[in-house]
């Protein structure tokens, strides 16, 4: 039996997630990674994010003797993390660059004289030996690896620190290590287990299926209308995270965002370090605001509501997709991955790749990634299945993805492919100068531009042979043909160049199939729209209630100077508003309730339902 000083005294893992986080019952492998290392054993752990990675070593570190000490990169979140532990009478510290000597001098002694729980740790930390010397003198129940991925040298987020956890074995072979990481691929997996001496250690793969969220990938028209379109009819009020690749476009579209009364802050690396912080604090802090980010924003946010993610340039890798759109619905509840993309942003990424530093192979890694996302972009299969394949996990079409629930139709584009090939063919004979989609698709068209005439193209035999679609198909044949690798752009205007295959299509050897643009029935978006206005399970009697609950969360968490989401979970209020507990007893079975919480706000939400 362990006892801690705040008074839980626990018989065993449930007693814990009941008592302390106010939960019913273990999601998925949970329970069997928490027994793990109660045990003692070492676990490398893959699960997507929202999956439940915390309570893996924190309830662990509440039945072990001594302190579980979690290291962690996101030293701009640990007082959150901290602030959601203590909220829940865990007695958890930090120590990271942060703080004053003073501060840390008194984390210090709390961790010497047994009165934490849990001590979050920066890894940088562990490169000064005073800190070494200080886990030497205290009782350590287990050493948790956040965000292991950091230690992959080749993944977007490398931290040098990282690769010194590999000693951690070394200096305290006794106490067990448990590494956590949403980062899904085969080979980020081996290189954490390589790096950080895990491979003795049992591995726990979860599914990565995020159920909850709907992906949809849209061909980018007129970017900020969409994207204000699928704010205002499905996300008003809503918190959500925009993506853009460039800083110039993150302040752009805040901007465009705000102009149209939609409350927006901006984020990316070129920001003053304190506004960048406050902008995140905020995000996390308030209810219903949206961030527009580059990539630099969002690992370790852990705000459960987040209620979409948009994408308004593509992604680098289906990876990265995964991760930054793996930031909506944490808490379970319906969200949306939203990307816009269109032949633009092929030609944009080529380009970078082609100016990217690094050797050669380097630069097929990157096409690799590139191809990956095309594929994905245009498939006409589910999203879900496609993404799940490419993490090497099997699935059946899910039923909440664009093109399950609105499948579109294929075509037979071998003609229209032989026809854009060979004005390709014919403009690349042409040698001094090379041109992009746009005069191939004028070309087609049979337009007289002032471009199409300085170079005599009016008189090539392609000239208006391809009349039978409009320009925006066009473009979404050079596209599906560039995702099919049968055509590829290369250099800085973005020059269409045949590949190899192409010869195969103008041959007529090889059939194309395309994928015809769904036309999407106004009736779903009103009922997404319906369905994010009235949150699930919510009967419409119990919106005014759930209003003032959040009302009095609001200013509650004010008053702490703590995000909102460590006062109680959306889904916590929601279940309280359909509820409507008549006592403490009753309150106490609403998930997301415990012993703490159920003390310390107990009777004032009993007081707002019965007012
Ligand atoms: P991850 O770190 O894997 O992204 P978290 O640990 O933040 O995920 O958990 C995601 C959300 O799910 C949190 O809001 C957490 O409180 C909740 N959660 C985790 N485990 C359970 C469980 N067994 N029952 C109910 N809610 C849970
Ligand atoms: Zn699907």
């Amino acid at each position: 039996m362990a006892v801690s000083a705040t008074g839980f005294d626990f018989s065993d893992a449930l007693d814990v997630l009941r008592r302390v986080f106010g939960y019913d019952s273990f999601r998925g492998t949970q329970k069997d990674i928490i027994d793990h290392v109660i045990a003692g054993g070492d676990a490398l752990v893959l699960m997507p994010t929202g999956g439940g990675k915390s309570l893996c070593y924190q309830v662990p570190a509440l039945l072990r003797p001594g302190v579980g000490v979690v290291i962690s990169p996101l030293i701009a979140l640990m007082q959150d993390q901290v602030d959601a532990l203590r909220a829940v009478g865990v007695r958890a510290g930090f120590l990271n660059s942060t703080q004053d000597p003073l501060q840390r001098r008194e984390v210090e002694s709390a961790f010497l004289a047994g009165k934490l729980d849990l001590l979050y740790l920066a890894p940088e930390r562990l490169r000064v030996e005073s800190t070494g010397t200080l886990l030497d003198r205290g009782t350590i129940s287990l050493f948790a690896i956040d965000e292991a991925h950091c230690v992959s040298q080749w993944g977007h987020d490398f931290r040098p620190d990282y690769l010194t956890l590999s000693a951690l074995h070394q200096r305290w072979p006794t106490v067990p290590r448990i590494a956590l990481t949403a980062t899904a691929t085969k080979a980020t997996h081996a290189e954490i287990a390589a790096r950080l001496n895990l491979a003795d250690a049992r591995h726990f793969v979860a599914s990565f299926d995020r159920p909850n969220i709907q992906y949809r990938i849209v061909s980018k028209t007129e970017p900020k209308r969409q994207l204000l379109e699928l704010l205002r009819t499905e996300h008003p009020g809503d918190a959500g995270i925009v993506y853009c690749l460039t800083r110039a476009s993150v302040e752009k579209i805040a901007q465009f965002l705000i102009d149209n009364g939609i409350d927006a802050l901006p984020y990316h690396a070129g920001l003053d370090t304190r506004t960048r912080t406050a902008n995140q604090a905020r995000f996390l802090r308030e209810d219903g605001l949206v961030v527009v980010a580059t990539i630099a924003f969002g690992m370790g946010i852990d705000k459960p509501d987040v209620r979409f993610v948009a994408h308004l340039d593509l992604p680098k890798s289906v990876e990265g997709y995964y991760q930054e759109t793996g930031r909506a619905g944490r808490d379970g509840l319906p969200a949306t991955a939203w990307l816009a993309y269109g032949l633009a942003d092929i030609v944009q990424h080529r380009k970078l790749i082609d100016s990217s530093e690094g050797n050669d192979a380097h630069r097929r890694r990157l096409t690799t990634h590139l191809d990956a996302m095309l594929a994905l972009c245009e498939t006409v299969e589910c999203r879900r299945a496609q993404m799940l394949a490419y993490f090497g996990q099997q699935a059946s079409p899910c039923g909440n993805c664009d093109t399950c629930l609105w499948p579109p139709q294929s075509w037979d584009g071998t003609i229209a492919a032989q026809k854009l090939l060979s004005t390709v063919f014919r403009l690349d004979r042409e040698r001094r100068q090379r041109f992009g989609a746009g005069q191939v698709i004028d070309i087609l068209l049979g337009k007289q531009t002032p471009k199409v005439v300085q170079f005599g193209h009016q008189s090539l035999t392609v000239f208006g042979i391809g009349t039978e679609l409009r320009e925006g198909e066009w473009r979404g044949v050079v596209r599906q043909l560039l995702a099919q690798g049968l055509l590829t752009v290369e250099g800085d205007y973005g020059t269409l160049v045949l590949t190899e295959s192409s010869s195969q299509v103008l041959s007529r050897q090889r059939r194309v199939l395309l994928r015809r643009e769904p036309e999407r029935p106004a009736r779903t978006v009103k009922a997404a729209k319906t369905r994010s206005a009235t949150p699930v399970n919510l009967p419409t009697e119990a919106v005014p209630v759930f209003d003032q609950l959040r009302a009095w969360r609001a200013a509650t968490a004010k008053e702490q100077g703590v995000p909102a989401y460590v006062i109680f979970h959306d889904a916590t209020l929601r279940q309280i508003a359909a509820e409507s507990p008549a006592s403490l007893a009753e309150l106490a079975t609403v998930s997301g309730v415990g012993e703490n919480k159920l003390a310390k706000y107990g009777q004032q939400i009993l007081a707002i339902l019965t007012a």
